[in-house]
């Protein structure tokens, strides 16, 4: 569903990423994991649209969203570009849900705005989100009424609500008390079984080895080391990759 080639990204004189190729097939669940600044929230950002590349080349669910042309980045366009959005759901850190929107608005709101469903198909298909979220009794609460392991399961409710082929989390859990991480690690883990696409950028190894097909190991722009969870966790030959983990153990 997403092939990239190459992506490299420079804010200033600071190049972020220094050629990141990367693919993600169908029902895949791939985690991104490396030091702090090693660039992965920026790749998640020019794999999203939220972000532009300076060069290489995306390609998601078929339909090529930037190419390089004598050196420099060039786009779909718009309508083309706006196609491929519809097929690719976010979850922050931050959650960022609309804090004036009760958290049935916040569900429904983008899918009647944005892919035309009526407010009824709307509303139904929400409910089933919520429950499936554990969050049913909650769909007239406000966002700043929930705990933060709630708003989060809002977040991915809202961003499922879409009806996207492959979601992205950008480190779901780090804003979480870590008795609140494994009711959102619990929801990724059934979205995984049901072969929901998923990229991951997490700082929660044991979950990154658990739920992922297939883990990329970042620092400095650049892939280091990627492979099953198997090879990059326990079989790892590469010495940075093995300081980094050790951090964790
Ligand atoms: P973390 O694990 O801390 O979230 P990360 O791997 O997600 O780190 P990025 O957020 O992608 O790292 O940042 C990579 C580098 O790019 C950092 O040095 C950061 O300061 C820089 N950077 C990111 N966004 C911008 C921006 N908009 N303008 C300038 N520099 C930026
Ligand atoms: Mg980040």
């Amino acid at each position: 569903l997403i092939e990239a080639k190459k992506i490299k990204k420079s804010f200033g004189r600071l190049e972020v990423l220094k050629g990141i190729s990367l693919q993600v097939s169908e029902g895949q669940v791939v985690s991104i994991i490396g030091p702090s600044g090693s660039g992965k929230s920026t790749l998640l950002r020019c794999l999203t649209q939220l972000e532009t590349a300076d060069q290489g080349e995306i390609t998601v669910c078929g339909e090529k969203m930037m190419w390089t042309e004598s050196g420099r980045a060039v786009y779909a366009n718009k309508n083309t570009l706006h196609n491929i959005i519809l097929n690719v759901g976010l979850v922050f850190q931050n959650f960022n849900l609309f804090p004036h929107f009760s958290v049935l608005e916040n569900l429904i709101d983008a899918p009647i705005r944005i892919r035309g469903i009526s407010r009824e198909e709307a509303t139904q298909r929400a409910r089933k989100l919520l429950r499936k979220m554990d969050l049913a009794s909650k769909e007239n609460s406000y966002p700043c009424e929930l705990s933060g392991g709630q708003q989060q399961r809002v977040a991915i409710a809202r961003a499922l609500a879409m009806q996207p082929r492959i979601l992205f989390f950008d480190e779901p859990t780090s804003a979480l008390d870590p008795e609140l991480t494994g009711e959102i690690l619990k929801v990724i883990r059934e979205l995984a079984q049901e072969h929901m696409t998923m990229v991951i950028v997490t700082h929660e190894m044991a979950f990154a080895r658990d739920v992922a097909d297939h883990v990329i190991f970042m620092a400095d722009g650049v892939i280091i080391e990627e492979g099953t969870p198997q090879q990059v966790f326990e079989n790892t030959q590469n010495a940075r990759t093995q300081a980094f983990l050790s951090r964790f153990s």
